[in-house]
Parts: structure tokens; sequence; C-alpha cells
């Protein structure tokens, strides 16, 4: 059977076959650990900062709100979450047509947290990957039992904790804290999610593991057609296969239980571990490291094409595109939001026939959508200035009582412009200025003026 016929971690029944990889120590694993150390920072500490009053990062799906960058962004935001959506998708096709599935091995939280939490906690308290296995698949003996509760009991620690800051994205960490000092009878929904996340993320890093990358990941299967002979990845030299000895560090430190020698295969996630491995083997053996190394299929065939290639630039230049795209929407983002649209009904009305032409007055109706993408609430009134009131133009809204927003929410409120016939211009239209005043706090208020179009008859 070819090594392609069949994953590592299963065997030709289906069953799960069990993987305890080696651990090494090598300057791309201290890299990684260096990366793993700051991405867990950020990780726990990105739900507590805050700018202008609104986290850096959160979404909140229940309410439909989503923050980045302490600006509050709306699903009706479609020029806004294109930028973001577009700077993620190129971010992570740029790393792949560079690094392979760097991704994978370097930033993906499910990786992350199994080699720095779980794979840690389990090395500590069963050893090294051949005493695990020998725990594994020895008898239920005493010793064994409670090193697997005392393991289990840890790895459901470093889950609450995973979980519980993981929550705090969709809901912030003052919703979390409250219902972390309230009884779960207060809130039994969140108590649910919290408990069954819990259980998902013991189930997921402290058992599935690998698996997951290998059967459950769409993203990594959607990284493969990213990646071609030109993308520099974690890769085997069989021009120097005589340097090889054939010791399998390489094969016993793979945490997905591959062969690199066999090749670049699918269920590589570049964690590097291989190429640690080789290289401590190589330097013991005072030959050049490097036989297992990050190189293109080009590289290995001694065809190493453009340093750059095309493809790569390509995607580069995008992203830098998308980035400028999303840096020019924050800063010209606006926290009070108007978009006035003309009613579907008839474009004007004569609700007033009067004694002839120039005396009759004209209604147009229109909606006005407002949004308060401000972190606090808003009291919204619409205005006409001064000197068109004087000339007789009036603002009627259907309901008149006051518009409250919440922060981040939007109403929309229907109103109809009256005016004298006398102000239409020859093609029978006028143009005119509708104030929104946007009240926040005792004394401050802030105005946003929208241009009205108002029809009548020629
Ligand atoms: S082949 Fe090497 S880089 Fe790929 S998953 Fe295995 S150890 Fe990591
Ligand atoms: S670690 Fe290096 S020398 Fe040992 S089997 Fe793997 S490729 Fe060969």
């Amino acid at each position: 059977m070819d090594y392609r016929d069949q994953i590592k971690t299963t065997d030709v029944s289906g069953n799960r076959v069990k993987i305890f990889p080696a651990y090494v120590l090598g300057r791309y694993q201290r890299a990684r650990m260096v990366v793993q150390v700051v991405l867990i920072v950020l990780f726990l500490g990105l739900p507590w900062l805050k700018v202008n009053g609104y986290p850096v990062l959160m979404l909140d799906i229940a309410h439909r709100r989503f923050f980045l960058g302490g600006q509050l962004f709306l699903p009706q935001d479609v020029p806004g979450l294109f930028w973001v959506f577009a700077s993620f998708a190129l971010t992570a096709a740029l790393a792949s047509s560079l690094f392979g599935k760097a991704w994978c091995g370097w930033g993906c939280p499910q990786t992350v947290f199994t080699d720095f939490f779980f794979r840690r906690i389990e090395r500590w308290i069963d050893g090294d990957w051949i005493a695990q296995k020998r725990w594994s698949e020895g008898p239920w003996t005493f010793d064994r039992i409670l090193r697997h509760f005392a393991k289990w009991g840890i790895f459901a620690m470093a889950a609450l904790v995973v979980s519980h800051s993981f929550l705090a994205y969709f809901v912030g960490v003052d919703q979390l804290g409250e219902w972390m000092t309230r009884s779960p009878i207060e809130h039994p929904t969140a108590f649910i999610w919290m408990l069954a996340l819990v259980g998902l993320f013991l189930f997921d890093l402290g058992w599935f593991r690998e698996q997951f990358c290998l059967i459950a990941c769409p993203y990594g299967r959607f990284q493969s057609i990213m990646i071609d002979k030109q993308t520099k990845a974690v890769s085997y030299d069989r021009s120097r296969s005589n340097d090889c000895v054939a010791c399998r560090k390489c094969v016993n430190v793979c945490p997905t239980g591959i062969d690199i020698r066999d090749g670049l295969q699918m269920e590589c996630i570049g964690c590097t571990a291989c190429i640690d491995a080789c290289d401590s083997v190589m330097d013991k053996l005072g030959r050049a490291r490097g036989l297992v190394r990050y190189e293109s299929e080009l590289g290995l065939a001694g065809k190493p094409g453009p340093r750059v290639p095309t493809r790569t630039k390509i995607y580069g230049a995008l992203l830098i595109v998308a980035l400028t795209g999303l840096s020019i929407r924050m800063a010209t983002h606006e926290i009070f939001q108007v978009d006035v649209l003309r009613a579907t009904d008839s474009p004007y009305q004569i609700v007033d026939g009067g004694s002839g032409l120039g005396t009759r007055r004209i209604s147009n109706h229109f909606w006005a959508k407002l949004y308060n993408l401000s972190p606090s609430d808003v009291t919204v009134a619409l205005q006409f200035p001064e000197e068109l009131k004087a000339q007789g133009i009036e603002l009627i809204e259907q309901d008149r009582s006051a518009l409250r927003l919440k922060t981040g929410e939007s109403v929309t409120r229907s109103f109809f412009v009256i005016f004298p016939d006398k102000l239409l211009g020859s093609r029978g239209n006028l143009t005119m200025d509708l104030w929104t005043i946007w009240e926040f706090g005792a004394s401050k208020n802030e105005r946003k003026t929208v241009s009205l179009k108002l029809l009548g008859p020629i």
C-alpha cells in the first residue's frame, strides 16, 4: 500500500491510531515558541483592550455588531466589511504562496493551544513520547488512573481559560464578567453555551487534535490549492538522500504521523519539527544542515525560479490595496450615519390645491435610516434650517416621539416634506438641506447635513 492510500492517524478499518510525537527543540521550534507566546498573550489580552470606549476586536453576532480597531461596523457597512474580509483573505493567500501551510503550523489556534498547553501538560504528567505510548497501551493501574485524572483535570482548566477568553470575543469582557459573578440560573443559555464550548475545546484539544487538521478543517484543504511549484514548503531533499541515516527522527516528531521523506503531503501542517529533528542529526554527523528544509519544488530540482513569484507579487499588491482601502475606511468612518431614500409611493402629492399655480402645496415622502455607531446613546432630531422654515417648508414625521438610539442601533423613520410649489425650479425640482442633530451628553451635539431633492409638477 502506498503512503498516499491511507492517512497515518487511522488504520485500515478506520479506527484511530493515536500519534505520540517526540519533543524536539531547535531553531524553528524556539521561534515557534516565541510566536506562540505572543499569540496567546494577544488572544487573552485583546478582549480587554478598548479604543474610544469600544473593544479593539469583538464580533457581537447576537446584536449584529462588529468592532475592529475601536470602531463599530454594522452588517450594512458593506465597503467596511469588504475591506476587512479582503485584508484577511489576502494575508492568508500571501502567507500560503510564500511559505505553504505556515498558518497551520505557526498561527492556527488549534496548533498553538495543542502544542503550548495540551502536549506540554501531557509531557509533564506522562513523560516523553515513549512513556506516553506505554501508558496509553498499558493496563489501567492505579498509577495510570491517577495520571489520567490529573491530566484531564488540568486539561479542563486550560479548556476553561481558552473558552472564556474565546467567548469574550463575542459578548465582551463586561458581559462575561457579569455572567461569571452571577449564578448560572440567572443566565442559563449563556451557561449552556459556555459548558458546550469547554466540552468542545476539551474534546478537540485534549483528544481529537491532529484529526481536526486532517479531517475537519476546510482551510487546510483550501490552502493546498494556493501552493504551487514555487512555494517554499517543508521538504526533503532527495538529491541528498545519501546523507539520510534512516534514524526516523523526522517521523517520530511529526504531529500528523507522516514521513516527510515521501515528499510534500496534504497532512503536513508545516510545523517544521522535522527540520529541527533532522538538523540535530546532521549536526551530530558533521554534515550540512538542510536535508529537510524550507524549499520549493523548483528549488529542489535545482531550478529555483524567480525570488518572488508573480502570483506572490499579485497577492502582495492586492493586499496593499485592501489594507489601504481599510485604512481609508477607518480614517473616514463616521459614527453618525444617515441614509435618506425616497419612499416608493408616488414621487409627489398635491396636498393643497390652492387657487392655481404658485399657491399649491406639494408633499414628498422619504425614509431616513439613522445609525448610531458611537459608543454612547444619542437622541436624534430631524430639522430644517431656519431660512427654509421661513419660506413655508414644513417637515412632518409620522412618528413624533423622540428618536433615542442606543449604541450600535439603527432606526428607519418616515417623514414628509411639504412646500409651496412656487419654490420649484423650471424642471419641477428643488434641492435643499435637511439637518440631523445628534445629541449625546448634556450639551454635546453634532450636526450632519443631508441633501434632499424635492419633486413636484412642472
Ligand atoms: S512533515 Fe514535518 S513540518 Fe510537516 S507536520 Fe510533520 S513534522 Fe511538521
Ligand atoms: S531525521 Fe533526517 S536523517 Fe533521520 S530519517 Fe529523517 S531525514 Fe533521515
